[in-house]
């Protein structure tokens, strides 16, 4: 078992002349870890607590958990969400809110990504405490201090406060169901492009870089690939090793302050989907699959840009009019159209001199951003890693259609103010040919897949 005190609580003087702090009390992943749960909340001295769930998750370990409080002498009320698929939105951030008890002082939030995301939200509005007790392997938000959230129609990832305490009893995390544990691994999967990307905006912006969380990430990477077959097995110790590489990851994102060594651009293609597929009423696949999906195509243009050299430092207006710009948002977009333009108005990522002076430094370290690029597994490596436990690889086996796909590649950089490959490619105006090229070769891997 991992030694988590070494990462918890304490100061890490570190090289990149930052210190580094992850401000959770415990972590507890194993088998019978829940036991642990009535000892935790007497320990915090938390006297009015609240226990957050869905139907499912309830289910899975809201109720044994009660069980073992109420042994305990532990009393504790409940907000259960009844919703099959909660979306993380303002209506679930008010049901949350009504539910919780007045002087609550405690959540114990039975569950995984989008009830973690509404808990750690509420919980830093309000100075509550909370718990997570994990019910599914499926994303790496446990240990994190942000929360992606969708407010005004849009994806917006807010930074929050960290649990007080994460639970994963490794018997209930073998019995979710098999897509969730499948997602975990996808969003794992996913941290090559976010390494590759933080490294070219080092590169290219001088944005902060720190090679202790990167190496920490791709330990936590290496763990999970490891572990990846016998969890897609539902081996017990395989499971725990996922669960392990999932929240450290999180820990990354807590001792930089955001999530930049955890997404990228695989995770801007993700969040863009889920917008879409919310707006135009069709199911949306997990988070981590999504982000699987994103990897292939993030690969594939890394893979592209080698032959784009030219292409990219021709001299040249690159960038699209205000209007023409506006236009397509609005068109890509719909109703969170202005939500986005209200973004860009305040950022500017897009305005000429800083597009100028961003091509002007990819210019300067093409070299080096092409050793990035060859450091990153190939696209059909990843295509056949995923496919070999049973993940999607391709945007249609998640409801994602060409069009989406396409105008994510394009557009789905404008959610937020982190340049990565996707505004690399807007910059040097390469974006709509190799789009059109990832989509050729996406529409090859699924002909494959077919015969
Ligand atoms: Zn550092
Ligand atoms: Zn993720």
């Amino acid at each position: 078992m991992r030694d988590w005190e070494k990462y918890l609580n304490r100061d890490i003087a570190c090289e990149c002349h930052r210190t580094h702090r992850c401000g959770i009390d415990r972590i507890v992943i194993g088998e019978g870890a829940l036991l642990e749960l009535p000892a935790m909340i007497r320990e915090g001295g938390y006297k009015n607590i609240c226990m957050v769930a869905d139907a499912n998750t309830y289910a899975a370990a809201g109720k044994q958990a009660e069980a073992l409080l109420a042994g305990s002498g532990i009393l504790c009320t409940k907000a259960v969400f009844p919703e099959a698929e909660l979306i993380p939105d303002e209506h679930a951030l008010g049901v949350l809110l009504a539910g919780l008890p007045d002087g609550c002082d405690l959540m114990v939030c039975v569950g995984s990504g989008t009830l973690g995301d509404l808990c750690k939200f509420v919980s830093h509005k309000l100075h509550i405490d909370y718990f997570m007790v994990a019910t599914a392997p499926s994303m790496d938000g446990y240990a994190s201090n942000v929360a992606p959230l969708i407010v005004k129609d849009t994806k917006t990832t807010y930074e929050v406060g960290r649990p007080k305490a994460i639970i994963g009893d490794v018997n209930i995390l073998a019995r979710a169901p098999m897509e969730m544990i499948r997602a975990g691994i996808g969003d794992m999967l996913g941290k090559y492009v976010c390494l590759a990307d933080w490294r070219v905006a080092h590169i290219v912006t001088g944005e902060y870089a720190c090679g202790f969380v990167e190496n920490m990430m791709r330990e936590c990477v290496d763990v999970v690939k490891q572990a990846m077959d016998g969890a897609n097995r539902r081996e017990k110790g395989a499971i725990a090793a996922v669960m392990e590489g999932l929240v450290l990851s999180g820990i990354t994102m807590s001792y930089v302050g955001n999530s930049r060594p955890a997404s990228g651009s695989e995770h801007h293609l993700s969040h863009f989907w889920e917008m879409m597929l919310l707006q135009q009423g069709k199911p949306d696949a997990l988070h981590g699959l999504k982000v699987a999906v994103g990897t292939v195509i993030s690969l594939k243009l890394y893979e592209l840009l080698k032959n784009n050299k030219e292409a990219f430092l021709k001299p040249g207006d690159r960038v699209l009019s205000q209007e023409k710009w506006e236009g397509e948002i609005r068109r890509v977009y719909g109703p969170a159209a202005p939500e986005v333009i209200r973004l860009e108005r305040e950022m500017r990522k897009n305005a000429l001199e800083q597009v100028e002076e961003r091509r002007k430094a990819v210019a300067a370290h093409w070299d080096e951003i092409m050793r990035v690029a060859k450091s990153l597994p190939s696209a059909e490596e990843m295509a056949d890693i995923l496919n070999g436990i049973g993940a999607p690889y391709l945007p249609c086996q998640i409801g994602v259609d060409e069009q989406m796909a396409r105008d994510g590649i394009i557009y789905a950089k404008e959610l937020r103010n982190r340049y990565g490959l996707l505004q690399l490619l807007f910059d040097g105006g390469i974006a709509q040919g190799m789009a059109g090229d990832a989509m050729g070769f996406l529409k090859q891997l699924n002909k494959e897949r077919q015969t």
